[in-house]
C-alpha cells in the first residue's frame, strides 16, 4: 500500500511514524526545504500544484491525503480524477473558506455565532453596530492559529479590514464561552465512526497552548458526535475531521470551525488512546474499518512554542514524552510537544503548572 501526503509537517511526521510496521510506504511532497517528515522518507521538494508531480502521485499511490488544509482544492480534484483522495477535494474546499463552512454549519442546524459576510470597509461599519457582544474580524481563507484575524474591540475598522487582507472577509460576534472545546473523529469508507473524548483546549494569543483529555460530560458528548456524524455524512467524508467548539455558559456548542485532517489537540492520543489519530486516519484512508477507541486515563498535549526549552532541566518520568519537530526556531512557531499523562486529573494539572515555563 502506497500514500501520498500532500504536506510534510509535524502532522505528516506523526502519520508515517505511527504507520512504521504496516508495511505501508509514504510519498510526501512539501514545497519547503526540510520539512519534518523528513526524518521518515525523503519528501519530494515542489509546490502543490505541480502537473508533473500531481501525475507522478496518480502513478505510484494507491490513495492521497493531506497534512495541510490549504492545499490548492483543484489539485486534489485533478487527483481525485485518477485515483483515491480523502478528504475529498470538496470537503476540503469548504473548510479551507470560514464562510463556507459555517454556512455548511448551519445547514446541519449545528449552532454557530452570528456572522455577515464583508466585502467592503462601508459593510464592516454596518455589521459591526449589530453585535452587541463585541466582534473579531477575520480572513475567510488562511486564517489558522489566531493569524488574519482582529479584534474590533481594540482596533479601528480601516486597521483591522486592511490587516485581514480587505477582502473576503468573515465578520463574527464574539463568543463569551467559558470553554474551548474539541472533537476528533474518524469515519471510514463504509461510514462508520469512531470518536475521541472531548477535549478542552486552551489557547495563548489565538495559538493552541495545552489540551487535556478526556472532557467528562456524556450529553456534550453525545451531541458532538452526533454534530460529527451529520457533516461527515453530507460531505462523503473519509478520515480523521476534527470541530472546534466553543461551550457557553449554559453549556451549549457552538461550532467555530473545522479542520479536514488530523489535528493539533489530538496529539495527546499517541500515548493517550488505545490508537492516536494518525494511525485511525491513515487506516480509514487505505480503506480498512475503524474500531472502537479507547481512553483510559487523563492526558494533557502542551505545544512548545517559539524555543526549544533545554530538555536536561525538564524532570522527565515514564509520565511524560517530549517531541521535537526539528524546526528552526521562530517567534510562535510550533517546535515540539509534551505529552503528560496522570491517572489522577488534579496530578495531571499540577504537571501541567510546572511545566508551562518550559513551553512559552
Ligand atoms: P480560530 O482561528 O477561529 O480558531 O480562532 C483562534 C482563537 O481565537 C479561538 O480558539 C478563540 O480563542 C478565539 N476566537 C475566535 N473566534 C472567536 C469568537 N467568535 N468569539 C470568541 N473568541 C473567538
Amino acid at each position: 500500500m502506497k500514500v501520498g501526503i500532500l504536506g510534510g509537517g509535524q502532522l505528516a511526521m506523526m502519520m508515517i511514524q505511527s504507520s512504521i510496521g504496516d508495511n505501508i510506504e509514504f510519498i510526501v511532497v512539501d514545497p519547503s526545504d526540510n520539512p519534518p517528515a523528513n526524518k521518515y522518507v525523503e519528501c519530494i521538494k515542489s509546490d502543490f500544484d505541480n502537473v508533473e508531480m500531481l501525475d507522478r502521485l496518480s502513478r505510484e499511490c494507491d490513495v492521497v491525503t493531506i497534512d495541510f488544509e490549504n492545499v490548492p482544492s483543484s489539485s486534489l480534484q485533478y487527483l481525485e480524477s485518477k485515483i483515491d483522495v480523502h478528504p475529498n477535494s470538496k470537503a476540503v474546499e469548504i473548510c479551507q473558506d470560514r464562510l463556507k463552512e459555517k454556512e455548511l454549519f448551519e445547514e446541519c442546524k449545528i449552532p454557530v455565532t452570528r456572522y455577515n459576510k464583508i466585502d467592503s470597509i462601508d459593510s464592516l461599519d454596518t455589521s459591526k453596530e449589530s453585535f452587541s457582544n463585541g466582534a473579531i474580524l477575520k480572513s475567510r481563507f488562511l486564517g489558522y492559529d489566531g493569524k488574519n484575524q482582529v479584534d474590533l474591540d481594540t482596533h479601528n475598522l480601516k486597521t483591522a479590514f486592511e490587516a485581514c487582507g480587505g477582502e473576503k472577509l468573515i465578520i463574527e460576534e464574539k463568543v463569551r464561552f467559558i470553554k474551548e472545546l474539541s472533537l476528533i473523529g474518524v469515519r471510514d469508507k463504509k461510514g462508520g465512526t469512531a470518536f475521541y473524548p472531548l477535549v478542552e483546549n486552551k489557547h495563548v494569543d489565538g495559538i493552541l497552548h495545552t489540551s487535556i483529555a478526556p472532557y467528562d460530560d456524556e450529553k456534550l458528548q453525545k451531541k458532538a458526535q452526533n454534530y460529527h456524524n451529520i457533516l461527515t455524512d453530507k460531505m462523503n467524508y473519509v478520515g480523521v475531521l476534527v470541530i472546534e467548539f466553543f461551550l457557553d455558559k449554559d453549556n451549549k456548542l457552538i461550532a467555530n470551525e473545522m479542520a479536514p485532517r488530523v489535528h493539533n489537540s489530538g496529539h495527546w492520543t499517541i500515548e493517550g488512546a488505545n490508537i492516536s489519530q494518525f494511525k485511525a486516519h491513515i487506516k480509514s484512508v487505505i480503506g480498512e474499518e475503524i474500531s472502537d477507541i479507547k481512553v483510559d486515563k487523563c492526558v494533557a498535549m502542551m505545544n512548545i512554542l517559539s524555543t526549544m526549552p533545554d530538555l536536561a532541566m525538564i524532570d522527565m518520568s515514564s509520565l511524560i514524552q517530549i517531541y521535537d519537530y526539528g524546526k528552526t526556531e521562530r517567534k510562535n512557531r510550533k517546535l515540539g510537544h509534551i505529552t503528560i499523562i496522570d491517572k489522577d486529573k488534579d496530578k495531571l494539572l499540577n504537571r501541567i503548572e510546572v511545566l508551562k515555563k518550559f513551553t512559552t
